[in-house]
C-alpha cells in the first residue's frame, strides 16, 4: 500500500473526477465509493477506467450507499485510508424540496455515520467535508467568510448545516482532523447539464452549430459566485495538507449575472444571445439568494491558493469543451 491512500465518496461526480486525477498525479492509491444503482453515470472516470495502468492498479472502485454504514465501515477498515474526501450525497437544492428526508437521511445523517466509522478508526484519516454556500441561505451580510451564521432555506441547506456543524464538534470534542469545505457554486465542463452554467454552455455550443434555436431560462437578474470546480478540488486537497485543521470558504469573491454568463458565452462563438434567449417562468425560483458572495481570503492567506481561471476563462473553456465535443460526434 502506497504512504497516501484517499477514500471518496461521490467519486463518479464533477468534483471527485477532478480530485481523483490530482491525487493519482500526487501518487495517491484512490478508492472510490459508488452507489449500486444500475444506471450508474461513470462517464466522468472513463479515461481512467480505460488506462491499464491505473484502474484496479492504483484507482479502486467499490460499492457502498451512504445509508449502509456496515459496508462502509468494512471498506474503511480495509482500505484504511490516511484521507476521506466526503463529496457524495443529493445537491440539488430545489429537489431537496420534493425529497426533504431522503435528502437529509444522506446529506445530514449519511456524514454523521462516515464520521463515527472513522472516529472508531485506530488511525482515524484526515477528513474532508464538502459543504456548500447552501448553508448560509439568505444572508445579511455580504461577503459570507467562516464566522458567518449558519441560516439555511432548503432541506439541502439544513442538511448541509447540520453535517458542518457535525464536523466542527467531531474535530473540537474528539480532537479528529475534521474539516468543512464550504464551496460556493463551481463549474467545468463535467458540471450537470442542469446546472445553468453548463445549460449556457451547451445551448451556445448547439445553436452554433445549427442543432437548436432557442435557449430557455429563468431570471436573467440571478448573479452567483461562479469558480472553477478544479480549483476548488485542489483547495479541498491543499485543507488536508496543513498543520491544523479548520473550516475554509471556497469562493472567487466575485459575482457574476446569469446575462453576463449569456454575454460572454455568446459573444465566444460570435452570436448574440438575445436572438435565442427565451424567458420561461418555470426556470425562475420562488426565493433565490442574491448576496450570495464568498470570502476567500482565509483560503488565500492560509493555503496560499488562488484560482487559476477567471470568471471569461472558465465560461470560455466550458463552451470550447461543449463546441470540439459536438465537432467530434459529428465527424465520429
Ligand atoms: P444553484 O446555485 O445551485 O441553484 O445552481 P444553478 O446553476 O442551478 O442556478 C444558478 C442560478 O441561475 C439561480 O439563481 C437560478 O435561479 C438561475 N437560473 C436562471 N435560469 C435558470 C435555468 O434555466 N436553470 C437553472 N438551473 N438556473 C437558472
Amino acid at each position: 500500500m502506497s504512504s497516501n491512500t484517499a477514500l471518496i465518496t461521490g467519486i463518479t461526480g464533477q468534483d471527485g473526477s477532478y480530485l481523483t486525477e490530482l491525487l493519482l498525479e500526487n501518487g495517491y492509491e484512490v478508492h472510490g465509493l459508488v452507489r449500486r444503482s444500475s444506471t450508474m453515470e461513470r462517464s466522468r472516470l472513463k479515461h481512467l477506467y480505460a488506462d491499464e495502468s491505473v484502474y484496479n492498479k492504483r484507482l479502486f472502485l467499490h460499492y457502498a450507499d451512504l445509508d449502509d454504514p456496515t459496508t462502509i465501515r468494512r471498506i474503511v477498515t480495509r482500505v484504511q485510508p490516511t484521507e476521506f474526501y466526503h463529496l457524495a450525497g443529493q445537491s440539488h437544492v430545489g429537489l431537496s424540496f420534493d425529497i426533504p428526508e431522503s435528502t437529509c437521511d444522506t446529506t445530514a445523517i449519511g456524514t454523521l455515520r462516515i464520521m463515527e466509522i472513522l472516529r472508531d478508526q485506530p488511525q482515524p484519516p484526515r477528513f474532508l467535508h464538502a459543504s456548500s454556500r447552501e448553508i448560509f441561505g439568505t444572508p445579511t451580510v455580504s461577503p459570507q467568510d467562516e464566522s458567518t451564521p449558519v441560516n439555511p432555506n432548503s432541506p439541502y441547506g439544513c442538511a448541509k448545516a447540520f453535517a458542518t456543524q457535525m464536523t466542527k464538534i467531531y474535530r473540537e470534542a474528539h480532537g479528529l482532523f475534521f474539516c468543512n469545505a464550504i464551496c460556493y457554486n463551481h463549474e467545468s465542463p463535467r458540471r450537470g447539464e442542469n446546472f445553468v452554467t453548463r445549460k449556457v454552455s451547451l445551448a451556445a455550443a448547439k445553436i452554433k452549430a445549427g442543432l437548436q434555436n432557442n435557449l430557455s431560462l429563468g431570471d436573467l437578474d440571478a448573479a452567483r459566485d461562479w469558480g472553477y470546480a478544479k480549483d476548488y478540488v485542489r483547495a479541498m486537497w491543499l485543507m488536508l495538507q496543513q498543520d491544523t485543521a479548520g473550516d475554509f470558504v471556497l469562493a472567487t469573491g466575485k459575482s457574476h449575472t446569469i446575462r453576463q454568463l449569456l454575454q460572454t458565452a455568446f459573444d465566444h462563438v460570435d452570436l448574440n444571445w438575445q436572438d435565442h434567449v427565451i424567458i420561461d417562468d418555470r426556470f425562475k425560483r420562488p426565493a433565490d439568494a442574491c448576496q450570495l458572495l464568498g470570502d476567500p481570503e482565509k483560503a488565500h492567506t492560509t493555503l496560499n491558493w488562488q484560482p487559476s481561471v477567471n470568471f471569461a476563462e472558465l465560461v470560455q473553456l466550458m463552451v470550447d469543451h461543449d463546441c470540439q465535443a459536438i465537432h467530434a460526434s459529428a465527424t465520429a
